[in-house]
């Protein structure tokens, strides 16, 4: 694996850099910093896909037939990587790397004429309706009911931990459309208007006190045929490739680096309480090498998987590995912060946002205010997209052979 950037490269991401330093909004940067859920907030989030979309480079993994960048696995990490160090905000996945590829590879041209310049301009909104109480990481046993009407579908059933549903107008969902068919054979893949009588949106509070994730409920909720992806009953194939995107998707390990250095940071300006600061402790100086350590190794392995993209060999089960990997880590570096504020870091901040004229005082400082709401919500990290068993299961089948 060679790790050099040849000249273009190093161009490209110089280009990116000059791009992000004049043109990341600094409230949209603020916003981020602040913002201690998984996703940022649309007013966060839809503003910075604007500016983006005005340089045509949202659809930065996106071919460039449908509105996209073409650029190369390669370009992709260094555009990740660049927006990781400059503090932008993770770009909302639902309908970027999620449902737009599920379009483009599997819909027809009608669905692709229609729904993804609606993704780019942020018309649409879109929320994952895959998981239900009682099918999560037996997602194959899901419920929710579509029976075919002439022309239609009608939908009943449930979803739940639907990141943003109260924000989205549209859902992809997985339904079963044949009851008496082996479990994964008889599930279908539509796209869902949320504007519409039948369905409710339901809040689930997080314990840090965050808004993210709902419960949907469908009552008689009507879908046109036209809006079904891929072939009735083919929807388990289309979902374990959204799947196999929605853990290989992106680049953690910047994201992770730009975490800790943040971390370190706050830490050369904490007191020791005897005449120092607490990144000279070595207590402290062990726990951050250990964790760059594992970020670093993290890196090489995401590395590894552009090399093998870039020759045109799938990623495969090895985003099991990275998604499991970064998981982790995300959560050693949000337990890390709480360590280093101590009491201070122990608050727990229910309003919302923390950032905006509107944020409540820190007690402390903004740091630590965020170390606690950062701690709890990044438990979900070993859970959503399949939970770290899920992914160790498919590691200990797919990669070693057990
Ligand atoms: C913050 C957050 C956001 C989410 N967003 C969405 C979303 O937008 N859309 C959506 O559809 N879903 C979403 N999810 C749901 C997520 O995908 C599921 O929670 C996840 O797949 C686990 O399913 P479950 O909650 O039903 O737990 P279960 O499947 O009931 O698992 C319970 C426990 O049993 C373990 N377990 C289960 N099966 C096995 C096995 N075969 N081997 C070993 N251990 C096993 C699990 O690892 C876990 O520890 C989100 C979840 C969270 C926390």
């Amino acid at each position: 694996m060679d790790i050099d950037l040849s000249p273009q490269d190093a161009a490209f991401r110089d280009e990116v850099r000059a791009f992000l330093a004049s043109e990341l909004p600094e409230a949209v940067r603020a916003g981020a910093a602040a913002s201690p859920t998984v996703f940022v907030e649309p007013d966060v989030g839809q503003v910075w896909n604007a500016v983006l979309n005005r340089k045509g480079w949202l659809g930065y993994q996106w071919p460039k037939e449908h509105g996209g960048t073409g650029w190369s696995p390669l370009q992709r990490y260094l555009f990740e990587k660049e927006c990781a160090l400059a503090g932008a905000p993770n770009l909302t996945v639902l309908g970027l790397k999620l449902v737009a590829p599920v379009i483009w590879t599997f819909g027809n041209a009608a669905q692709k004429a229609f729904y993804l310049p609606r993704i780019l301009s942020g018309e649409d909104y879109w929320c994952q309706g895959f998981s239900e109480p009682g099918s999560g990481s037996d997602l194959a046993s899901l419920q929710c009911r579509a029976v075919l009407d002439g022309d239609r579908y009608v939908v009943n059933g449930s979803k739940i931990w639907t990141t943003h549903a109260h924000h989205a107008n549209r859902m992809f969902c997985l339904v079963r459309t044949d009851p008496d068919a082996r479990k994964q054979a008889g599930i279908t893949f539509l796209l869902i208007d949320m504007n519409q009588p039948g369905i409710s949106v339901r809040p689930i509070l997080t314990s840090a006190g965050d808004h993210e994730v709902n419960q949907v409920f469908l009552e008689d909720v009507i879908v046109p045929v036209a809006d079904r992806v891929g072939d009735e009953g083919q929807g388990w194939a289309l979902a374990k490739f959204l799947l196999e995107n929605e853990r290989g998707g992106s680049c953690h390990a910047p994201k992770l680096c730009f975490d800790l250095d943040q971390l370190d940071a706050a830490a050369a300006r904490e007191s020791d309480g005897r005449g120092g600061t607490l990144a000279g402790d070595p207590q402290w100086r062990r726990k951050v090498a250990r964790a760059r350590l594992a970020v670093q190794a993290l890196e090489m392995i995401e590395l590894k998987i552009i090399s093998e993209v870039t020759k045109g060999r799938a990623p495969g089960p090895q985003t099991s590995l990275t998604k499991l990997l970064a998981s982790n880590l995300r959560q050693d570096i949000d337990l890390l912060a709480v360590d280093l504020y101590g009491a201070a870091g122990l608050q727990l901040e229910m309003a919302r946002p923390l950032y905006g004229p509107d944020a409540p005082e820190p007690v402390h400082s903004r740091e630590a205010q965020l170390a606690s709401p950062r701690y709890l919500n990044s438990r979900a990290w070993t859970i959503f997209g399949g939970t770290n068993e899920v992914q160790a299961n498919i590691i200990a089948r797919s990669v070693l052979g057990m």
